[in-house]
């Protein structure tokens, strides 16, 4: 058997992270097992779908690096399908027309729900054998007796009985299909072996079982996964911040950290926490998936897309943190290359945002210096050590290849201080506060001149402040 699954969002928003992990699973699945994987846009809520929501999907996948095969399958394309499966089923007895009124239905969800019990349609024009007519909807003929299994990949065997199950709309007044009816179609038509989908579905399977039954056709497999929880306890949402997957590509987070972060919601291996896809591929099993909610964990995605930026080839850092840079308006000067201020970052920086953050210093002057540095290093006894240092900074012939660590270490050994007494000045110089990479470091990033000319400010700035205090 070929094994074939499909993830088929709604296009009504971003592929936020919950679909994004049951796209990966279905994937991963799929190529585990040398199968196929379709995306499916499912487009019959025409209100709510839209193109922008469609591209989004598109984009978060690509990103992902979720790959489908063949062509994307648009249920709003498919209606003519529908239609004669829909007709199909009134030609056998297995669907009919039906005409109660809103109201009607409304009173009797009322009266059911105020009795304790649960909403159904009562079946008043299941046997009326009603034609035709521009109010009535299509029911499918739910069976009244016995009862529906199946074996979930996650939940284990599931039994509902038809008596909780009522005759289900297929078909609106204007005569296009409903999502529980499509849903079986197309995954009849496109040979789905495996549906694996959210747990919000759960209480649709029997009912699409039934309709499975009706039109003769094979049952496939179902997986249903577990929800996610934001980091409180309650179903992942919006207020729990970033739940579009693109929202993490403009926060600075690499595609396959948060792949990896996905694969770990409600699937372990071991106590492995670093996959490649293809470790992923290898070892994702059904099987093993939770059935327990699983909880989003920001820490963890952190040290995650930590480890990965690690790893990560500096070139390519490079490009993203040169996006980053755009969008926060900053100029590179053509002397600063990106690669090495990446390498300078890159053991320590979560995310390709902060890394950007904390190396805005180097690509404009510093305009104000923090204030807490001024008091503690701008004192008297910088000014021999700024002296000395843009005396000999101004001597290195070869900047690029000099040991600039060297160069601060001699300054000290001249001085006969302690390493502090230089390097703190000189970082507040350089940088503008008294944290920051190795000052070594900083300065093969920013070359000679820009180098020389922040020490000379930083003495300028130091010698008008001990003026202005009358000390010199
Ligand atoms: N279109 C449905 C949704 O977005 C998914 C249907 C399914 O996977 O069966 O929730």
């Amino acid at each position: 058997m070929t094994i074939i699954t499909r993830f088929a969002p709604s296009p009504t928003g971003y592929l936020h992270v919950g679909g994004a992990r049951t796209a990966l699973f279905s994937y991963l699945f799929a190529r585990k097992n040398k199968g196929k994987f379709i995306l499916r846009i499912e487009d019959t809520d025409r209100e709510r779908s839209t193109q922008e929501s469609v591209d989004a999907i598109f984009e978060g996948m690509k990103w992902l690096g979720l790959e489908h095969d063949g062509e994307v399958p648009y249920q709003t394309k498919r209606f003519p399908q529908y239609k004669v499966k829909v007709q199909q089923l009134l030609d056998e007895g297995k669907a009919y027309y039906c005409t109660c009124s809103k109201e009607r239905l409304d009173e009797m969800r009322d009266a059911q729900m105020k009795a304790g019990g649960k909403p159904r349609y009562d079946g008043k024009c299941r046997d009326l054998n009603l034609p035709n007519s521009d109010d009535a909807v299509v029911r499918f003929r739910n069976p009244q007796e016995g009862e529906v299994t199946f074996d979930d990949y996650v939940r284990g065997v599931i039994t509902t009985s038809n008596k909780e199950l009522d005759d289900l709309i297929i078909a609106r007044p204007d005569g296009t299909p409903t999502y529980n009816f499509t849903v079986v179609i197309d995954d009849i038509d496109m040979n789905i072996s495996h549906v694996i989908r959210g747990d919000d579905h759960i209480n649709n399977t029997p009912r699409q079982i039934n309709i499975y039954k009706a039109l003769g056709a094979d049952l496939p497999r179902f997986a249903h996964l577990p929800m996610i929880l934001g980091d409180d306890g309650a179903r992942l949402s919006k207020r729990h911040g970033a739940v579009g997957v693109m929202e993490y590509a403009n926060n600075g987070y690499l595609p396959e950290a948060v792949l990896n972060y996905l694969v770990r919601l409600g699937w372990s291996y071991e106590d492995k926490e670093l996959f490649t896809k293809d470790e992923m591929i290898e070892l994702f099993d059904l099987k093993k998936v939770n059935k327990a909610p699983s909880a989003f964990n920001t820490s963890k995605l952190n040290w995650i897309n930590q480890q990965y930026i690690q790893q990560a080839d500096s070139q390519r850092l490079a490009g993203l943190l040169k996006k980053r840079l755009d969008v926060l308006n900053v100029n590179v000067p053509e002397s600063i290359d990106l690669v090495k201020v990446v390498d300078m970052f890159k053991s320590r920086a979560v995310t390709i945002n902060e890394m950007a953050d904390s190396a805005l210093f180097l690509f404009s002057d510093i305009k104000e210096y923090e204030e807490k540095a001024v008091k503690k290093v701008f004192k008297q006894s910088a000014i021999k050590p700024f002296e000395t240092l843009i005396k000999k900074m101004s001597t290195v012939e070869d900047w690029a290849n000099a040991n600039l660590h060297d160069l601060i270490e001699d300054t000290v050994n001249e001085l006969e201080v302690g390493f502090g007494k230089v390097g703190q000045p000189l970082r507040v110089a350089l940088t503008g506060s008294s944290s920051g990479p190795a000052n070594d470091e900083i300065m093969q990033v920013l070359g000679q001149q820009e180098s020389i000319k922040r020490t000379e400010n930083a003495l300028v700035f130091l010698l008008e402040k001990l003026k202005a205090q009358g000390l010199i």
